[in-house]
């Protein structure tokens, strides 16, 4: 029976039989598992038999977490990580293992972009940087027989940019390579990616997932619709040992021995096994109880940032609001199809002045907190220039936007008026 997302936000992936009947999902705070006998501890070591063994593989919470995301999001299984960065580390090293390179914008999350500019390459693995991700000339130009996936954001952070997927999923498809998408900003109750092509999908669960920014995480999904075995992507078609069966002389690759699914399997037998950024039961638990709310947060949120973005336009010393729900950014037009329960509860706006102007209204409001962070129940605003994009080079960050005047907001679930009279008198009163 296929349910709608907000029964699957709170049913999906978890069951109270088999669980002591609880209604809310136990925390199994348990490092390994009984394998109650010898021929189960056989099975479950060669990945025959369905259960637990040892917590950095797999965990019952964690395992109910990763289902019920990777239901919501279309996919056919997910591995959760430790945090949102393990999940774009896992999943680019993961695409672009033995030294590939990966296609995407510059104006993506601050630790992405470091990490593919300079750190990535430490291992071999580069990234060709694109101007505008929704130019596919300029994107095909990148393309080469070393390219192994296109990154995007759904969303950009701060701009609210919106990437069009569709044309994407079908470019990156024609050159036999996958797109992976960093659905963080909307969460998948605002967008599907998987709906539009997208391959591989990954979130920050520390932000609208979890919702109330008490836990850091991240998740990986598997839209099980990708050819690993085109012959771009060695990794999944040499035979490895921890996927074959010696003593019976059978030899797997990861793509032989579970098709579809090679590239989350992977994920967890390889990268989850081996750097070991696994996310705690608690942590777990944490993210599935703010998933049961999600989409009557996200409503309320994206409400109130559209009054507020509206009301921004209005207001003396702000000069220009990115918010792609005003109807003021190039990608309105990609609105309706991608976004027709909005963008989400960020946005970003440029005040005039100078540093000091923007200092004393981080230092003037009352109701939002001074946060690097988006997607929690408060309201919370920050100076991009100087924290969340610190790490990123000059150019991009000039490029994305992000000049020293730029001050990000993300919307909470406080009343919408008295969010509003707080801008109005931490702005009013810093000139
Ligand atoms: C926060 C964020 C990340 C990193 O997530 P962490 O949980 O902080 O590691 C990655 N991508 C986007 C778009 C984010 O907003």
């Amino acid at each position: 029976m296929t349910r709608a997302f907000d029964t699957d936000a709170i049913h999906a992936g978890y069951d109270y039989l088999g669980n002591g009947d609880a209604v809310s999902p136990p925390i199994y705070a348990s490092a390994a598992f009984d394998m109650e006998s010898a021929v189960r501890g056989d099975a479950l070591a060669a990945g025959t038999a369905e259960g637990f063994s040892y917590s950095r593989v797999a965990n019952p919470t964690v395992d109910a977490l990763e289902k019920r995301i990777a239901k919501l999001e279309g996919g056919v299984g997910a591995v959760a990580v430790a945090s949102g960065m393990a999940a774009v580390s896992f999943a680019l090293l993961c695409a672009a293992e033995g030294g590939g390179r990966i296609v995407s914008p510059s104006n993506l999350y601050g630790a992405s972009v470091d990490a593919m500019e300079s750190f990535f390459p430490q291992f071999g693995i580069h990234a060709d940087f694109v101007h505008d991700i929704n130019d596919l000339d300029e994107v095909a130009s990148k393309i080469g027989p070393d390219t192994r996936a296109i990154f995007a954001e759904s969303v950009a952070n701060p701009s609210t940019e919106i990437t069009d997927l569709e044309p994407l999923a079908a470019l990156a498809h024609e050159h036999g390579i996958p797109l992976i998408v960093d659905n963080t900003v909307p969460t998948p109750y605002l967008l599907r990616p998987i709906e539009f092509g997208a391959d591989i999908v990954v979130h920050s669960t520390t932000k609208g997932i979890t919702g109330h920014g008490n836990a850091i995480g991240g998740v990986v999904v598997d839209a099980g619709n990708f050819d690993w075995s085109n012959g771009r992507f060695p990794q999944f078609t040499t035979p490895e040992l921890v996927v074959s069966d010696e003593r019976n002389g059978i030899e797997h690759s990861f793509f032989s021995r579970y098709g579809r699914e090679a590239f989350i399997r992977r994920i967890r037998i390889k990268y989850l096994r081996t750097f070991g950024a696994v996310p705690s039961p608690f942590n777990a638990y944490l993210s599935m109880i703010g998933l049961e709310t999600l989409p009557v947060r996200a409503e309320r949120e994206v409400a109130t940032a559209r009054r507020i973005a509206a009301h921004l336009t209005r207001t003396p010393h702000v000069i220009k609001v990115n918010y792609s729900g005003l109807g003021n950014t190039p990608q309105f037009d990609l609105l309706p199809k991608y976004f027709p329960k909005g963008v989400g509860q960020i946005l970003s706006f440029l005040v005039d002045g100078d540093e000091s102007n923007v200092r004393r209204i981080l230092d003037g409001v009352r109701v939002f907190s001074y946060v690097p962070n988006i997607g929690d129940a408060r309201s919370l605003i920050v100076d991009p220039a100087r924290i969340t994009h610190r790490e990123v080079p000059a150019k991009y960050r000039i490029a994305a936007g992000v000049t020293d005047n730029l001050i990000r907001l993300s919307i909470g679930l406080e009343d919408a008026d008295d969010l509003i009279a707080d801008l109005d008198q931490a702005i009013a009163n810093a000139y």
